[in-house]
């Protein structure tokens, strides 16, 4: 017969009020050796599972959880910010700095920054998180293309998608609510409701010299003012803003990126050393020459880019040449 399975707390409660009765003895009740395995257990965690893990800034993390497929990338596997990129992300994780302004060429990864960033902010800080594109249209193709893929390959967001119950919201390609609590909403700034009713940490804008961003004659204030309101209920809340500049005079981000401090991206040559800013360098001068720095490339007969011939010349006495593989050693 299984007793224990028939004893309930009634039964123990009488046990222990009348150990006579049922000729048992509490003085032999030793939880020593219990007591002992339960130390030792706790000992063998102590200095790992039961230790808060360090804080991981957004390149680490990216690096540790997204793995970019090979149709998708020219480098596939874990994903590693570029040096224009790492900038970004250290401003990121600077409790001081509150707005961000990027000025960026074309085809510097921009928008697979964002992507890598919106997963970091869902998945790791556990924050709000507002993306906003020119227009309507942007912004269903942005989700679309960019974030709903995501939700499959990068297996941190993937396990934060909630399976909705009768009567929960649904998900939609402008909002999304994830199992850890965090919001997120992505929306074109052409629209009026754009910058209503959300509360998010950080603001992403994106193509913010594109028309949508621009200012409507009905419109209460700046689109970018609008937007930052959206972070006020964060002490270090984040406006992170950046496109292609446009026209000077009507430019919203060269307007906010003279509002900042400026900073022009300075690499060190992984050859020679040499800190330098790093620059297009394609405008000719008077005679018609270009500069000795900057992005090079040749051409075949077909107009194409020849594969491999994509350097950086960098601006020493030595010429170096810094290969397309090498951009990740620049720092
Ligand atoms: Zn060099």
């Amino acid at each position: 017969m299984n007793a224990a399975a028939k004893i309930n707390a009634r039964d123990y409660l009488e046990i222990y009020q009348n150990p006579e009765a049922h000729r048992v003895s509490l003085k032999h009740l030793d939880l020593f050796i219990g007591d002992q395995a339960f130390q030792a257990g706790m000992n063998s965690i102590l200095n790992t599972t039961l230790q808060i893990p360090p804080f991981k800034p957004m390149e680490e993390w990216v690096f540790e959880n997204i793995e970019l497929a090979n149709n998708k990338s020219t480098r596939p596997g874990p994903m590693r910010l570029t040096v224009y990129q790492r900038e970004v992300a250290l401003a990121i994780n600077d409790p001081n700095v509150r707005q961000i302004v990027v000025a960026k060429g074309v085809q510097t990864g921009y928008s697979k920054f964002i992507k890598a960033l919106y997963a970091y902010t869902v998945s790791y800080l556990a924050l709000n998180c507002a993306i906003v594109n020119s227009t309507k249209p942007d912004a269903e193709r942005y989700y679309k293309d960019e974030i709903a893929p995501m939700y499959k390959e990068v297996m941190a967001l993937k396990r934060l998608i909630r399976k909705p119950l009768k009567g929960d919201v649904h998900d939609t390609g402008y909002e999304q609510r994830f199992a850890n609590g965090v919001n997120t909403y992505i929306r074109g700034a052409y629209t009026d409701d754009a910058f209503r009713s959300y509360t998010t940490w950080l603001n992403i804008g994106d193509e913010v010299d594109a028309d949508g961003w621009q200012p409507r004659a009905n419109s209460i204030g700046s689109k970018i003012e609008m937007f930052r309101d959206r972070g006020t209920d964060f002490y270090d809340s984040k406006l992170l803003i950046g496109g292609t500049m446009g026209l000077t005079h009507r430019s919203i981000i060269n307007a906010q990126f003279l509002l900042g401090d400026q900073r022009r991206l300075h690499v060190d040559c992984p050859h020679c050393g040499t800190q330098q800013e790093l620059r297009w360098g394609q405008k000719k001068d008077a005679n018609g020459k270009r500069p000795e720095y900057g992005f090079r490339w040749e051409i075949n007969e077909g107009g194409f880019v020849v594969p491999g011939s994509t350097h950086y010349q960098c601006d020493s006495e030595e010429k170096c040449r810094i290969t397309q593989e090498e951009k990740y050693a620049v720092h």
